[in-house]
């Protein structure tokens, strides 16, 4: 299979803050990449990197085999690469079916086919469904998740990266919202996954990076790394 995403020696800074010191990975097409690490190892500005809203300083982003930086912001989207963010970021003022509306924005295929990815999204999280209409600045926070996760599923990504899907939630909407993942993942979406949750992380993905200090230290298989002595310490509490 051939690679969806290419990274070579990126680095990315805030002002004066060097946040990645020269990266380098690649995800292969309908795989499922994790991306673990302490806080502050850099998770968050690598997917926002890859979503365009932060410039490298150096370095080269190979999506689909062409440079990200010769598509445009807005239309990383319609090219098949979506963010759910850290915080989720839905439209608080704008109902489910708004916000779900606001993710297909980009097709240009028929209104039926729209509405068919609608019902899905439905179908999955009834709990969207019977909140249709109400305004998703009111939804619980896992609520809320499932909304961001549906809302980029209705542009129909062909990468799509997850911040931190598990953050603040109950464990028993972690499990759906994972349950979920696992089922877009079959269906030929490729992910890159950032989680707090390392175990979960190894669990889900065939392949994972452990980050630190703006660099990666460590890749492999994920049942590897789940069973590797140096990462259980660090990173799985055991
Ligand atoms: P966490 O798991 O805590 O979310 P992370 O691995 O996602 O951590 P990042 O959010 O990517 O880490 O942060 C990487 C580094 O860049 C940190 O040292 C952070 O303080 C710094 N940083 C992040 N955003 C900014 C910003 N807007 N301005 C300055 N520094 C920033």
């Amino acid at each position: 299979m051939s690679n969806i995403l290419e990274v070579k020696d990126l680095k990315v800074a805030y002002g004066a803050i060097q946040a990645i010191k020269g990266m380098s990975f690649h995800i292969k097409q309908g795989e499922m990449v994790a991306l673990i690490g302490a806080n502050g190892a850099g998770k968050t500005t690598t997917l926002k990197t890859l979503a365009g809203m932060l410039r490298p300083a150096a370095g080269e982003i190979l999506y689909q085999g062409r440079p990200l930086s010769s598509i445009k912001n807005y239309d990383l989207v319609r090219h098949g690469l979506a963010l759910v963010p850290e915080g989720r970021g839905i439209f608080s003022r704008l109902t489910v079916t708004e916000n779900l509306e606001m993710g297909a924005y980009s097709r240009t295929d028929d209104k039926a086919a729209i509405q068919a990815d609608m019902d899905r999204m439905f179908n999955i999280f009834p709990r969207l469904k019977e909140r249709a209409k109400q305004l998703a600045g009111t939804l619980s926070g896992g609520e809320q998740q499932m909304l961001a996760i549906s809302r980029a599923l209705m542009s129909r990504p062909k990468l799509l990266l997850l911040d931190e899907p598990s953050m603040g939630l109950a464990p028993i909407i972690v499990q759906k919202i994972f349950e979920t993942i696992r089922e877009v993942a079959k269906e030929g979406v490729t992910l890159l996954l950032v989680e707090q949750n390392a175990k979960l992380a190894l669990q889900t993905c065939q392949r994972a990076y452990v980050m630190d200090g703006g660099k990666i230290t460590l890749e492999g298989e994920a049942q590897k790394l789940l069973h590797d002595e140096a990462v259980q310490k660090a990173y799985l509490g055991e």
